[in-house]
């Protein structure tokens, strides 16, 4: 077991070499990193369970652009894909994606602070076509979701 000290020093130069080498550029690199460190902690993963990606699906011309961070478990290499939408606020709750039950794309289905929230949302039976999700089921986000196709009916009408 690693001690405290060990795993806080590491967790710290992992945020300054991937700020260093980020193909995203300096900034995009630290809310990059800050999100995998925020992440591993609320899941209680390793660093190296975590990936980030910009989400270029949800993107904005706005400082702190989204980022998708995929953890894999290291038992069942299962991935859970986790939208941190505004990674410079890191008080904010992560955004679960999962499949939409009408257009299976990819939409935010839990918010998750932490472990025990990741947990509640396994613990529901899967939403299939025609629920209609209860208000305190799934995010806010759900119905304005960049991720349902065009023609969902849950998806934003523009
Ligand atoms: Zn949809």
């Amino acid at each position: 077991m690693t001690s405290l000290a060990e795993r806080a020093h590491a967790a710290a130069v992992f945020i300054r070499h991937n700020t260093a080498i980020s193909p995203h550029g300096a900034y995009r690199g630290e809310e990059h990193a800050r999100t995998a460190v925020r992440l591993a902690a609320a899941l209680g993963l390793g660093l190296d369970q975590i990936t980030t990606e910009p989400d270029w699906l949800r993107r904005r011309t706005t400082p702190g652009e989204p980022v998708l961070a995929t953890a894999t478990c290291p038992d069942t290499n299962q991935k859970y894909v986790f939208l941190a939408r505004f990674p410079i606020y890191d008080d904010e709750a992560f955004e679960l994606l999962g499949p939409c039950p009408e257009c299976s794309g990819q939409v935010p289905r839990a918010l998750v602070r932490h472990l025990a929230d990741l947990g509640t949302y396994l613990a529901r039976p899967p939403l299939r076509p025609g629920d209609i999700p209860e208000a305190d089921t799934v995010p806010d986000t759900f119905s304005v979701d960049e991720g349902h196709t065009s023609t969902c009916r849950y998806g934003a009408v523009l």
